[in-house]
C-alpha cells in the first residue's frame, strides 16, 4: 500500500518564516521553497501558521469503563480536531491503568484508532486508592513504556507513598504527575473559597489545599532527587511555590489548563455546571499570575485536562454535577485568546508549551519536534485570523461539556497531520476507517 504524500504550501512557521512543507515516506521530507512535488496532495496553507503537532500531557479518554463519556477513538478524534497528534491518557479508567496489561491495552486502542499517539499514564497506587504502590516498574518495562505516573482525580496524599513513588521512578527516568489537592481541606468543596463562595453559599475550596501539597511535594522531590510534575496549577500562591522550587534547582515542571488561563470564578454565579471543574475556577488575580508564569517559564506547559462527561452528569444541580470540561478541541483558540492576543506568548512559545515541552516531560519520542527536514511528520495548520462563535460543530468527541459553547474565540485549527497523514483536513475530521487504514500501512503511529 502506498502512503500518501502531502505538499503544504505557503505556511508561516512558528518563527514567522514562510515555507512549503513536504511530507513523504513517514517524515517531513523537505521544508523551504518547493516548486513541485509530483503525486503529492497539495494543501494550500496561505495565511495559516504551521505548528508542530500538539501534545497533551493530561487527557481523560475514559476507555475502558466509561465509554458513554468518551472512547479512545472519539477522544483522539477530538484531539485531531484540536490540532493534537499525541495525548497522554490518564489512568482513572475502569479497570484503572495500574498494571502492564491495562496500559498495553490503552496503547493498542490508540494504534487501532490511528488519530493520534496514545501514550498511557500509569496509576501511582493500586486502584487509585492511595494505599499501595502500583506496579510502576512493570508498566515502565511494558510495551506501553510508561514514563508518567499519576493518580489524577485523586491526590497521592500519603507522604510516605509519594516519597516511595518518587524514588521508584528514578530508575527509568519517570515522573510523578501530582493532582495537588489536600483532601481534608476540600471535603465537600464546590468552588473557589473566597467572598464569592460565601455569597453564593457554596462550600469553599481554599487555595492553600493546592499550595500546601505542592510545597510538600517539591521538598520531597528535592529530598530524594527525583522528578515531579504538578498538574493543573490554579492559584497565584502555587506559582510562587513552584518559582521558589525552580530557583532552588528542584526538578519540578508544571502545567496550567486553558480554562484556568481564561475563565474566572465569577462564572459560577450562573450556577451553570459547565463551569464546575477540579481544581475550581479561581479569581482574576490568579488568572493573571498563571498567565505571567507561563510567559516567564515558571509554568512549563499547557495541558487540557480534557474531561468528558455525558449530558446527564452535567445537567443537574451544581452540587450534584460532575467536575470537568472537554478541552482538546478548544485549547489552541483559548491559548490564543488568553496569552497570544495580548502579546505574552508568541507562536514559537506556543509550539514550546503545547508541543515540545510536554513531549519532553513525558519522554515521548517522535512528537514535539520542530518542523524541519527529517523530523516526524506531526503538525497542525492554524488560521489565526478566523474568529467565530464556538459551536457544537467544533466538538469531535463524544461529550459536549464545553464551557466555550456560544463564546466567540479567535482562530481555528484547519488541518492536522499525524504519522504523515491528514487526520483533519480543511476543518473536517477524516473518516476513522481511512485514518486507521493509513495508520496500519504506516506501520504504527510513531512516525
Ligand atoms: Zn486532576
Amino acid at each position: 500500500m502506498t502512503v500518501e504524500s502531502f505538499l503544504i504550501t505557503g505556511a508561516a512557521l512558528a518563527t514567522g518564516e514562510r515555507a512549503d512543507i513536504r511530507l513523504e515516506g513517514g517524515i517531513i521530507a523537505e521544508v523551504g521553497l518547493i516548486p513541485d512535488a509530483a503525486g503529492a496532495t497539495v494543501v494550500d496553507a496561505d495565511g495559516l501558521i504551521a505548528l508542530p503537532g500538539l501534545v497533551d500531557l493530561h487527557t481523560h479518554l475514559r476507555e475502558p469503563g466509561y465509554e458513554q463519556s468518551e472512547t479512545v477513538l472519539t477522544g483522539t478524534r477530538a484531539a485531531a480536531a484540536g490540532g493534537f497528534t499525541a495525548v497522554f491518557a490518564m489512568a482513572n479508567t475502569s479497570p484503572v491503568a495500574d498494571t502492564a496489561g491495562v496500559v498495553e491495552q490503552e496503547a493498542s486502542l490508540g494504534l487501532a484508532a490511528g488519530f493520534a499517539t496514545v501514550q498511557p499514564i500509569g496509576a501511582v497506587t493500586v486502584g487509585l486508592k492511595g494505599e499501595q504502590l502500583a506496579e510502576l516498574g512493570a508498566m515502565a518495562r511494558s510495551r506501553a513504556a510508561v514514563r508518567v505516573f499519576s493518580d489524577d482525580g485523586f491526590c497521592v496524599f500519603d507522604p510516605m507513598l509519594m516519597r516511595r513513588a518518587l524514588e521508584y521512578v528514578k530508575a527509568f527516568d519517570g515522573v510523578i504527575a501530582q493532582h495537588a489537592q489536600e483532601p481534608r481541606l476540600t471535603q465537600g468543596a464546590q468552588m473557589n473559597e473566597g467572598a464569592l463562595s460565601g455569597e453564593l453559599g457554596l462550600a469553599g475550596w481554599p487555595a492553600v489545599a493546592e499550595e500546601s501539597i505542592i510545597a510538600r511535594d517539591v521538598l520531597l522531590a528535592e529530598h530524594v532527587g527525583s522528578r515531579l510534575h504538578v498538574c493543573h496549577v490554579s492559584t497565584a500562591g502555587s506559582v510562587e511555590v513552584i518559582r521558589w522550587a525552580k530557583a532552588r534547582g528542584i526538578d519540578v515542571t508544571a502545567e496550567v489548563t486553558p480554562h484556568h488561563l481564561l475563565l474566572t470564578e465569577d462564572l459560577v454565579s450562573s450556577y451553570d455546571p459547565r463551569y464546575k471543574v477540579n481544581p475550581p475556577l479561581r479569581r482574576a488575580e490568579d488568572v493573571e499570575a498563571l498567565r505571567a508564569a507561563l510567559a516567564d517559564g515558571t509554568i512549563d506547559i499547557v495541558a487540557t485536562d480534557h474531561a468528558p462527561h455525558p449530558v446527564e452528569a452535567k445537567q443537574s444541580e451544581w452540587d450534584a454535577a460532575a467536575n470537568g470540561m472537554v478541552g482538546l478541541e478548544s485549547a489552541l483558540s483559548v491559548v490564543h485568546a488568553s496569552v497570544v492576543a495580548n502579546g505574552l506568548l508568541d507562536w514559537a512559545d506556543v509550539a514550546r508549551v503545547l508541543s515540545a515541552a510536554p513531549a519532553r516531560i513525558g519522554r515521548l519520542r517522535g512528537q514535539g519536534e520542530a518542523i524541519a527536514a527529517g523530523a516526524a511528520p506531526e503538525l497542525t495548520l492554524y488560521d489565526p485570523s478566523a474568529s467565530s462563535e464556538f459551536g457544537l460543530e467544533r466538538l469531535a468527541g463524544r461529550s459536549v461539556n464545553s464551557p466555550y459553547l456560544g463564546r466567540t474565540l479567535p482562530g481555528r485549527v484547519v488541518s492536522t497531520f499525524h504519522a504523515g497523514y491528514a487526520t483533519l483536513l480543511d476543518g473536517v475530521v477524516q473518516p476513522s476507517d481511512e485514518v486507521a487504514r493509513h495508520a496500519s500501512a504506516a506501520g504504527g503511529d510513531r512516525g
